[in-house]
């Protein structure tokens, strides 16, 4: 099974690595840089080199990136819409460098101006960097919690920008079980657990799936709150995570962004999502 954790690039890009051997994990998803800021300091070649290293020698894939906080693809705003397009061109660009396969983006906020117009902002912005870099690094579009103007929390929404987007080859997807569980996918019973593959299944179609992000909610179903909670706790439950550990969830690598508090840290995360498995 592939399962791993968005870690820290504190220090240098391949402490990330280090990271991941230690905590004893194969697979794992890093912000290439500072996610806060706008500003992007260029990749280090030595670093560069030092990483995709590290990834190789202990046979780490597939690899994840996460897109920043701050580009909104579905911004109403001219300046912050071609800001946040320029950043999906160089986080494209990042992931190429360094040999990352994927990169997780969420489809932003449209601001108050509606789907239609929202859509077609995002569309825009990757098609148009698609057009723009050389490589074979694949957009993971991530499902939202559907707080207010945010797009993207339904399959059906998700599917609308896919078909907008000219190079469909490089599309995947990627399903936050909080976030769904918060846009109102019931994640507690086997059934609710199969209803929602099989939504998807017919929606996007399975194959697009290309990760996972494993994360408690610590929201009520349906309550549109982005709130990651660790495994078994919080309003998904133990017999929730049980449920989805054992459907085809569990054939897809699991990214956990589980929260780092006193309460647990990654290995207990780790620890659980394995008992759970079995
Ligand atoms: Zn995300
Ligand atoms: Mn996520
Ligand atoms: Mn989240």
């Amino acid at each position: 099974m592939k399962i791993g954790f968005h870690v820290s690039i504190a220090g240098s890009i391949d402490k990330a690595v280090d990271k991941a051997v230690a905590e004893d994990y194969n697979i794992f998803q890093i912000f290439t840089r500072n996610p806060r800021v706008w500003r992007v300091t260029p990749l280090n070649p030595l670093e560069v080199e030092k990483f995709r290293k590290k990834v190789k020698r202990y046979g780490i894939h597939p690899l994840f990136a996460h897109m920043p906080y701050l580009p909104n693809l579905a911004s109403s705003r001219d300046s912050v819409y071609s800001r946040s397009m320029e950043s999906l061109t160089i986080e494209l660009e990042r992931c190429i460098k360094l040999g990352i396969p994927y990169l997780v983006t969420h489809l932003g906020s449209h601001l108050g101006a509606g789907k239609a117009f929202g859509r077609r902002r995002i569309i825009g912005a990757i098609n148009d960097s698609f057009s723009k870099i050389k490589g074979e690094v694949i957009l993971c579009l991530e499902n939202t919690a559907g707080t207010r103007n945010s797009m993207g929390s339904s399959f059906e929404d998700i599917k609308k920008v896919v078909d907008g987007i000219i190079y469909s080859d490089r599309i995947g997807v990627c399903f936050d079980t909080c976030h769904a569980f918060a846009a109102g996918y019931d994640l507690r019973t086997e059934q609710a657990v199969n209803t929602v593959i099989e939504k998807f299944e017919e929606v996007l179609g399975w194959e697009r799936l290309k990760v996972v992000h494993l994360n408690g909610s610590k929201g009520e179903l349906n309550g549109h709150k982005d709130r990651h909670e660790h495994i078994g706790l919080g309003k998904i439950g133990m017999d929730g995570f049980r449920n989805i550990l054992h459907s085809r969830f569990r054939e897809i690598p699991l990214i956990l962004e589980t929260p780092l508090d006193e309460e647990k840290q990654n290995l207990e995360n780790l620890k659980k999502v394995r008992e759970l498995m079995r």
